[in-house]
């Protein structure tokens, strides 16, 4: 009989298991327990044990957890509808969680969804969107090609910056969609994705025009698009940083400059 498990720590391990399943790990040893100083982590192996028959079949199978887009949406699933820091209940409408292509090659993060995005649920809706576009088609690639995203989920009231706090608790969850999407390039916009992402505390001036490496990937800086709606002249100086990002990807660089 398998020993009957505290529910939350069996959510916690359920968790726990999905997350390296979502990582593509599906194998889980136990090791041979000898003393009774290695009693816990003999414990520990059983409940993964237990939790993998009783509760994997329900959640999802190696097959499906493979694909991308599933993975996705289990990360969603388990986002559900979060109250897991203030902003739920600072007005916002709705969970912006990503968009695009599941298997992109280069990923976008902006900051937080403003207005727009609230209102639609998908990031980078608005005027600042449009701007992002108009630099992914200067690419010479498709927002579908891409996806984007940001490092927290819900809109902080008014647009304010989101609190360290708030980053650190929604960060974990753009982390797993990092890692189930496995781009090869990943473009910070603007100072709070960057220095979150980081964890840097260094001007834009400096962030940007270098690469980083970043769990397994590539990360680069650039402006973000709201802040060269105010300040245009820096686009000349983001296209540098998008024909950086080309050049690592193996794209032919468009001559043609953001607009
Ligand atoms: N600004 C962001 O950082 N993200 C969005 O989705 C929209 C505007």
């Amino acid at each position: 009989m398998p020993p009957s498990l505290d529910p939350e720590l069996r959510r916690a391990l359920t968790d726990r298991v999905r997350y390296y399943n979502d990582l593509g790990i599906y194998d889980f040893y136990r090791r041979a327990v000898t003393t009774e100083a290695s009693k816990q982590a003999s414990n520990s192996a059983v409940l993964v044990a237990v939790v993998e028959e009783e509760d994997l079949p329900k959640l999802k199978t190696k097959s499906t957890v493979a694909d991308p887009a599933s993975a996705l949406r289990l990360i969603r699933e388990d986002i559900g509808d979060c109250t897991r820091c203030r902003l739920h209940k600072q007005g916002r409408k709705q969970i912006v969680f990503g968009v695009g292509n599941p298997r992109a090659e280069l990923m976008f993060i902006g900051e937080a969804p403003g207005a727009d995005e609230d209102e639609q649920g998908e990031p980078f809706v608005g005027r600042a969107g449009q701007l992002l576009n108009n630099m992914i088609k200067a690419m010479g690639i498709r927002r579908e090609d891409v996806y984007i995203a940001n490092i927290i989920k819900c809109r902080p009231p008014g647009n304010r910056t989101p609190e360290r706090d708030e980053c650190e608790t929604c960060s974990p969850f753009l982390m797993r969609q990092i890692e189930v999407i496995g781009p090869k390039a990943i473009v910070a916009l603007g100072a709070v994705a960057a220095k979150t992402l980081l964890a840097i505390n260094a001007p834009m001036s400096e962030l940007r025009g270098r690469w980083y490496d970043f769990r397994e990937t590539k990360l680069a800086v650039t402006y973000h698009p709201a802040y060269l709606l105010r300040d245009p002249r820096q686009k000349k100086e983001t296209w540098k940083d998008l024909q950086m990002v080309m050049k690592e990807l193996g794209m032919q660089a468009p001559a043609k400059p953001v607009e």
